[in-house]
């Protein structure tokens, strides 16, 4: 009897065991598929959600860079091959895209880590392209293999900066500088003179081995405008960049990579030759001169992307 009900005792308490495992084991995917989504979004919100806030002054724009890329649907990516039949002549030619560089503790403290490249990373990425004997070539040259088949030479690279954040004469041009580097900064020019900006002084005195270029007037998203307001933002920041002894040869990039066919006409109207987007891509293509693909480039070493 005693043995019985021990019996019964214990296999009660196994039963007790298995149910309260199997309830708990419940309880826990619907917790974590409830819990995930959230997880998620705070993540979101605190990388890029201060971007939103980003303090500028009064009667000038303000500016909140999209950090995804604007995703065109290929489910198969094309060979250089078939794209050179298609949009050709092609080249390889990656054409890297950053924002801010500046050190780790003020990218904290101004909530801009997700468009940061380290100063002391950044440093060793072009070092490394110095050291693998990495060319680093010009808008111009691109424009020369698109117009004059002029080859670009193989290991060429292409330097991109979008917005025109302060950090680019404090931290980046002086390493770019210092190794001889060519690059193009794209800027919105009615962003030029706010705190976090360059001011235009600063954007003379790196003229030359940088190429200031047309990153519309406040930062706009062209497919969210009507064609006078995109005309207006084009015209202005080309207008701006021509009185400051800048733009040429004229390069253009589309804000949050957003291409419109009349952008497209509008600026090839004003002497354009080249314009980029936020595609990503290495095979740059004659037919695709004004809506060119790039990489964005993050904090880790160039050799995660393969160079
Ligand atoms: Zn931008």
């Amino acid at each position: 009897m005693t043995r019985s009900l021990s019996k019964i005792k214990s296999s009660s308490f196994l039963y007790l065991l298995l149910g309260t495992v199997f309830i708990l084991s419940v309880a826990s995917i619907v917790y974590s598929s409830e819990v995930r989504p959230s997880s998620f979004s705070k993540i979101i919100n605190s990388k890029f959600g201060s971007l939103l806030g980003h303090p500028v002054s009064k009667s000038v724009p303000s500016i909140s860079p999209n950090l995804s890329p604007t995703p065109k649907a290929t489910p198969k990516p094309l060979s250089f091959a078939e794209m050179n039949v298609l949009y050709g002549p092609c080249t390889y030619l990656p054409t890297f895209l950053y924002h801010h560089i500046q050190g780790r503790g003020l990218a904290v403290e101004k909530k801009q880590t997700a468009l940061t490249v380290y100063t002391d990373v950044f440093r060793q990425q072009m070092q490394y392209l110095k050291d693998k004997g990495y060319n680093i070539v010009s808008m111009q040259d691109l424009i020369n293999f698109f117009d004059a088949g002029i080859p670009i030479p193989s290991k060429s690279i292409l330097l991109t900066f979008d917005d025109g954040y302060q950090d680019f004469y404090t931290d980046a041009y002086p390493i770019l500088s210092g190794l001889g580097f060519k690059s193009t900064l794209f800027s919105a020019t009615g962003l030029v003179g706010n705190p976090d900006y360059l001011v235009w002084d600063e954007m003379s005195s790196m003229n030359g081995l940088t190429l200031f270029a047309n990153h519309t007037w406040s930062h706009k998203s062209l497919p969210s405008v009507d064609g006078e307001i995109q005309q207006r933002e084009i015209s202005t920041a080309d207008t701006q960049l021509i009185e400051h002894g800048l733009n040429l040869p004229k390069v253009f990039a589309y804000p949050y990579g957003g291409y419109t066919p009349f952008a497209e006409s509008y600026i090839k109207s004003l002497g354009y030759q080249l314009a980029f987007g936020t595609v990503p891509g290495s095979v740059l293509c004659k037919k695709q001169r004004f809506d060119l693909p790039r990489i964005r480039i993050g904090d880790v070493n160039l050799s995660y992307y393969g160079f």
